[in-house]
């Protein structure tokens, strides 16, 4: 069975209520009814009952940016994922190189939040990938193996049905640099073949492997063109309802 191409939009900390649901009105007549593209915009928090209410009945999820792995209780300023399907999300992203960056989220953090979102049946988008010198050491592929293995500990296959990876390399996240599709290729075999190792071959041929990092409407095509990229992560490119469509729509 063909993989459904996932296209994501990372709007980090941009845009407010109203202006989410701008996006989205000038956003739907862009975009042809492309039904076999899962496309979901992931807002701040703040902002993901107005966008989901604009969305409604259209072919856009909603999902958020990340989400604690406590189910309720004395955690200030976190948000539960049984409260963002209530709010109506779908996907979560989890791990981003941002999170784990500036907000001090480890892989054991990463691996406690990705089940709470897969025991919530949300859709996680779990990100990996290096840092410029890991690349440059010949790290890659053993930075790549050791974040999906520490994410899937404890996980069964069964239930990381809906998991999707965003390789993401992180000297190419807002940067203006991309990796070319071959880079990118290599890199989700590497994630493919740990995903096998651990859940099992027919799990990880079904497995969507997003490229993220400097995606735009110039290099989406040669990107979606390889066959191991099965959709995008999209950051700064996806804050325009043009861009973004052009990218969904290549
Ligand atoms: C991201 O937000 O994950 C990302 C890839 O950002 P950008 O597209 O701006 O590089």
């Amino acid at each position: 069975m063909p993989r459904t191409r996932l296209f994501a939009a990372n709007w980090k900390m941009h845009k407010t209520p109203a202006q989410a649901s701008h996006f989205v009105r000038d956003f739907l007549p862009l975009i042809s009814n492309h039904a076999d593209r899962e496309i979901v915009l992931f807002p701040p928090a703040i902002c993901i009952p107005a966008t989901v209410e604009a969305a409604k009945r259209s072919q856009l999820h909603v999902g958020a940016q990340n989400l604690c792995w406590e189910k309720a209780g004395a955690f200030t300023g976190e948000i539960s994922a049984a409260m963002l399907v209530a709010a109506g999300c779908t996907h979560v992203i989890i791990g981003h190189s941002e999170r784990r960056q500036y907000f001090g989220e480890t892989d054991a953090m990463v691996n406690k939040k990705l089940k709470a979102a897969l025991e919530s049946r949300l859709t996680p988008i779990l990100c990996v990938g290096e840092a410029l010198q890991e690349r440059e050491a010949g790290d890659t592929d053993d930075v790549l193996r050791r974040q999906c293995t520490e994410a899937f500990r404890e996980i069964s296959a069964v239930s990381a049905a809906k998991l999707a990876i965003a390789y993401e390399p992180v000297w190419a996240i807002g940067t203006g640099k991309t990796a070319t599709p071959e880079m990118a290729a290599a890199a989700h075999e590497t994630i493919r073949a740990e995903a096998a190792d651990v859940f099992g071959n027919k799990f990880s041929k079904g497995l969507r492997i997003l490229y993220g990092g400097s995606v735009r409407p110039d290099n989406a095509g040669e990107l979606m063109a390889e066959s191991e990229i099965d959709g995008a992560l999209i950051g700064g490119a996806s804050l325009e309802a043009k861009s973004l469509a052009a990218i969904v729509n290549s």
